[in-house]
């Protein structure tokens, strides 16, 4: 089923969802079932799987020269999705992004994931590659998440990026994409992230997962935003508990994303790691319990390889 058809059917109760991250190539698939094993408790409708773009390193050779390589860390997103869907008959929403793909690339990997049923794609650009100051994509590859829209909504009208394609089979894909309540980095300001967030919406996007956020008025800024220009579509705010004090720094630096003072407050006063993931929790719930009470479609949370944490705040708020 689509994402959009679990919110329907919803009518109007607050789903939960998860994101979980290929584990590092040499891992085991367990690894992914252990964080989700606990989490079939809370019935998510759908599990979000990331995609990671190949990175460049440097490996020093005999002669002291570096020689630059390429890797990809943590491959097997289809697979991990395909795995979800067979073991626990929930829906997989693999992430698409433009880096590293050509347009017929990622036609290719659209007929695999359209092969195995799985009807969910969020549609992302993706981030630069270390050593690289801005994102570059393949040469017959997209610039933007809008342009891989474009592409997976032809493919669910028929339309191939081979021409010599006639009557080619529709596919269904059900789309969702990302949003900014602090707006992406790169945006020179938030209408202008607005602006290309509602051209993703025109070109066939069905529904937005957010960043990150620590301050609820940020969504709830957010959602109105996107309302008063014409974006309709359901909003899913995502969610991340604080658990270590160094996140204070590497939350905002990765994300983007600014951390509102009492939070802040209460981690810095905790005395102890036990004392800040107990801080950083009660502030998640706190968060939650508010979304619920607006009447959020989703809450969905970047576990990041810790499942406790999010089962703990969950377990408070429904
Ligand atoms: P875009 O929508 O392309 O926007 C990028 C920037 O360009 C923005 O500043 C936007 O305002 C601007 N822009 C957009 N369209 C145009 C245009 N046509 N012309 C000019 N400017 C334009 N990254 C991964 O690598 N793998 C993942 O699995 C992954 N999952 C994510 C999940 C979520 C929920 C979120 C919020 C992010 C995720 N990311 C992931 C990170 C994401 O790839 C980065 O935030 C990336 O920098 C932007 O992606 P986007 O899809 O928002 O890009």
């Amino acid at each position: 089923m689509k994402v959009t058809e679990h919110i329907e059917q919803a009518k109007g109760e607050t789903l939960v969802s998860f994101e979980v991250l290929p584990p590092l190539k040499g891992g085991s698939m367990q690894s992914i079932f252990d964080i989700l094993d606990p989490m079939m408790d809370f019935k998510p409708p759908f599990i979000d799987v990331t995609y990671h773009r190949e990175e460049f390193v440097y490996n020093r050779r005999e002669s002291g020269f570096y020689e630059k390589a390429s890797i990809r860390k943590r491959p097997g997103t289809v697979g991990i999705c395909a795995a979800i869907m067979h073991r626990y008959g929930v829906d997989a929403v693999p992430h698409l992004i433009c880096g590293g793909f050509t347009k017929e690339e990622t036609e290719n990997a659209l007929i695999d994931l359209n092969f195995l049923n799985i009807n969910n794609v969020l549609a992302l650009r993706g981030d630069a590659r270390r050593f690289e100051d801005k994102f570059v994509p393949e040469a017959e590859g997209h610039h933007y998440a809008l342009d891989l829209v474009e592409q997976i909504q032809g493919m669910n009208e028929g339309i191939y990026q081979d021409k010599a394609i006639e009557n080619g089979a529709s596919t269904d894909f059900c789309i969702g994409i990302a949003g900014y309540p602090e707006k992406h980095f790169e945006a020179p300001n938030f209408e202008s992230d607005l602006y290309y967030t509602k051209r993703k919406i025109e070109a066939g996007a069905d529904y937005i997962v957010t960043q990150m956020f620590f301050d609820n008025t940020k969504y709830f800024e957010y959602v109105e935003k996107c309302r008063a220009v014409g974006i309709t579509v359901p909003i899913i705010p995502g969610l991340k508990p604080i658990t270590k004090r160094y996140q204070l720094n590497s939350i905002p630096r990765r994300f983007f994303l600014n951390l509102p003072e009492p939070l802040v407050k209460e981690i810095e006063k905790a005395k102890g790691s036990a004392a800040i993931k107990e801080a950083g929790i009660e502030w998640a719930i706190a968060q939650c319990k508010e979304l619920k009470e607006a009447g959020v479609p989703c809450m969905h949370f970047y576990t990041m390889g810790d499942w406790e944490t999010s089962k703990r705040v969950i377990e408070a708020v429904m």
